[in-house]
């Protein structure tokens, strides 16, 4: 048995498509556009790119990027300035502070610091405490779309048993809450987890989000599981270049019924649900009704 492989990228443009047909409806409607403003500290190589990305992606869905790079000197209490006149901004609907920030700054402070009606990447504690209490809120991107990827194969994850390894704010913790969500039975392994491999191996949805190449091995998984891997590492690929694999190996893909690849799977999706969060921002600052973009 070979894995279906679950193509991310196909199901990030249909949910692009989506965002930029209700942004150009609200254009035509409202005459308002969504915008999104996406800080930059420093000039970390690997935050560059996915800046350049959100800001393209933005423009291309027909919504205005504020876009702010900043030196890698700058104080905290000047980005925390920028964050306030952001927050008071009305054409700025959602904001986005890359992370990781210079050491000089507490990025919880700075996290905290943004209105939670603008918190596309949802990791305000407002908007993370709301989600754990399964309350409307805005809901951080990467977990979205794991969501997203295991519901093009299971119509419903009601009562399946799903294990996500991982317990950042950023991903781990917000992917167990919307499966819970979702009336999953949900186990988090984490690095301090005995015997990993056989509580994976109860999972019928297995998300891996760990930041270690390929860790995940085909024994681990239960025959016909889905497996979610949102790991992107960076390793010495040949002829000294670096190639990027996930968190599961390959040789999964013999047991598993469904998997992500790694590109082409979770990672489309981040910057799909960064649009689709923009837009309900903007939607909810105008005391719009929710966008219909079926997510
Ligand atoms: P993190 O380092 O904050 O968290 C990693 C988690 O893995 C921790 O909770 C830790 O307990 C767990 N862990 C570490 N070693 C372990 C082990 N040996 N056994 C079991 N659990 C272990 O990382 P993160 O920010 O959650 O990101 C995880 C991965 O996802 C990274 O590879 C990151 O690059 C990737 N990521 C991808 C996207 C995307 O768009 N696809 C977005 C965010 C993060």
């Amino acid at each position: 048995m070979t894995a279906r492989i679950i193509d991310g990228k196909h199901i990030a443009a249909e949910l692009r498509g989506k965002v930029t047909d209700a942004v150009h409806r609200m254009l035509r409607d409202r005459g308002l556009v969504p915008g999104l403003a996406v800080v930059l500290v420093g000039q970390n190589p690997a935050s560059e790119v996915y800046v350049r990305n959100k800001s393209k992606a933005v423009t291309e869905a027909g919504m205005r990027p504020h876009d702010h790079h900043l030196p890698a000197s700058t104080s905290e209490a000047a980005l925390l300035e920028l964050v306030a006149k952001l927050n008071a901004d009305p054409a700025v609907n959602g904001i986005l502070v890359q992370l990781p920030l210079p050491e000089q700054i507490d990025a919880q402070k700075v996290i905290a610091a943004i209105d939670p009606a603008k918190d596309v990447d949802g990791f305000h504690p407002v908007n993370a405490g709301k989600l754990a209490s399964g309350l409307p809120a805005l809901v951080p991107c990467t977990p979205l779309g794991c969501i997203m990827l295991a519901k093009k194969v299971h119509a419903s994850l009601a009562g399946l048993e799903a294990v996500v390894i991982g317990r950042s704010n950023i991903v781990g913790k917000p992917v167990a809450q919307l499966l819970l969500a979702e009336n999953a039975t949900v186990t988090i392994a984490h690095s301090k987890t005995v015997d990993l491999p056989s509580v994976c191996r109860r999972a019928d949805v297995l998300v891996a989000a760990i930041g270690k190449p390929e860790m995940v091995r085909r024994d681990w998984i239960k025959p016909g599981a889905t497996v979610i891997d949102v790991g992107i590492n960076r390793v010495a690929g040949e002829g000294g270049k670096t190639r990027i694999v996930g968190d599961v190996a390959a040789e999964v893909s013999q047991v598993a019924g469904a998997l992500t690849p790694v590109p082409g799977g979770v990672g489309p999706m981040t910057i799909a649900c960064l649009l689709a969060n923009t837009l309900r921002a903007a939607c909810m600052q105008h005391g719009l009704p929710a966008p219909n973009i079926g997510s």
